[in-house]
């Protein structure tokens, strides 16, 4: 279905009866279940040292605005930052919480941040014109002709990773990393993964990245936590990190392991079962996925500490 914004508004004039009905809204059952081989990127912390190369390559693929301060400047770091229209991905950092007694504790952790493209993702689910799409080699994709700029997508991630062009009156946009599915579908990388000059990224099929990030947690037990983030959350994500801090301590929000479109479901089965309105039940969504909110349960104060201009985190 592809509808304009005029075309939005007329639906939205012929009333709530359409709406209430659950007009257009992607059934979260209907999402294709990702295929087993499916691509994501496994993303090993412990290597990163805070470059900003991945933030760099990504803004040249998809010609995005220049950063006020360039991509050289690092103090930009010290500043916990998050994904916008401008940025797809992200890099932050964190110190550690207790300093240990390896010198690799002693060091900050750094994250790159991005758009997890969850195996059940609850912004496709949310989007009411099928705006946002899960593909079969895992990328969430989005498709601006057909989105009307409700928004829905931004409540309903419980990474709050959608970002939406609000200073562009004319034709705005959500924003969000791609996957830079044009290129990996054609057999390519993805620009951060390309560029990064500590391989920090492993981009391959997801079963494939399990079974890597099992393998180094087996051989370098006193590296990392037991603990594959985005193996289980929110039904898995194509997204996958290995960290040696715990990750609600680098930024990672705690969630369970049902997708959140599987819970609103039972919700919807429960409470609307004989007046399913989407409205509310958006409202609802909405609540749960503030209250799991991304970059504030696991927020450290980092502004606190002192500032290590530079620091970088050997393995
Ligand atoms: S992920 Fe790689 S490119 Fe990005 S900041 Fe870390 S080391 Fe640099
Ligand atoms: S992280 Fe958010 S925007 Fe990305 S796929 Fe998951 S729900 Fe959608
Ligand atoms: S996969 Fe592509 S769009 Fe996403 S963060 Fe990396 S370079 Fe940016």
């Amino acid at each position: 279905m592809d509808l304009s914004r005029r075309g939005f508004f007329k639906v939205l004039g012929a009333g709530g009866a359409a709406i209430g009905t659950g007009f257009g809204t992607a059934n979260a059952s209907e999402i294709p279940a990702p295929s087993e081989d499916s691509l994501g990127c496994l993303v090993d912390t412990t290597l990163c040292v805070g470059c900003r190369k991945c933030e760099q390559a990504c803004n040249q693929r998809h010609n995005l605005p220049a950063p006020e301060e360039s991509f050289e400047e690092l103090t930009v770091l010290e500043k916990e930052r998050r994904m916008d229209e401008t940025s797809y991905t992200v890099v932050n950092k964190y110190y550690p919480e207790n300093i240990g007694t390896l010198t690799w504790r002693e060091r900050p952790t750094f994250v790159k941040f991005q758009c997890m493209h969850c195996n059940d993702p609850s912004c496709v689910s949310a989007c009411i014109v099928g705006a946002l799409t899960k593909q079969e080699n895992g990328a969430v994709i989005y498709d601006a002709k057909k989105c009307i700029g409700c928004r829905y997508c931004m409540v309903a991630c419980p990474f709050q990773v959608p970002a939406y062009e609000f200073d562009n009156a004319l034709t705005p946009q959500v924003r969000k990393c791609t996957f830079c599915f044009e290129y990996v579908k054609d057999g390519g990388l993805p620009a951060c993964a390309q560029v990064c000059p500590r391989e920090v990224i492993t981009f391959g099929k997801r079963k494939d990245l399990l079974h890597l990030a099992e393998w180094k947690m087996k051989n370098n037990p006193d590296k990392y936590v037991d603990h594959i983030y985005g193996q289980h959350e929110v039904g898995g994500t194509s997204w996958l990190y290995l960290s040696s801090e715990p990750f609600e301590t680098i930024g990672f929000p705690k969630l369970s392991d049902d997708p959140p479109p599987r819970l609103t479901e039972k919700i919807q089965h429960s409470l609307f079962q004989y007046f399913a309105a989407p409205v509310i039940l958006y409202t609802f969504l909405g609540g749960v996925m503030m209250a799991t909110g991304f970059m504030k349960n696991g927020k450290k104060k980092i502004s606190d500490k002192p500032s290590q201009k530079g620091d970088t985190h050997e393995s």
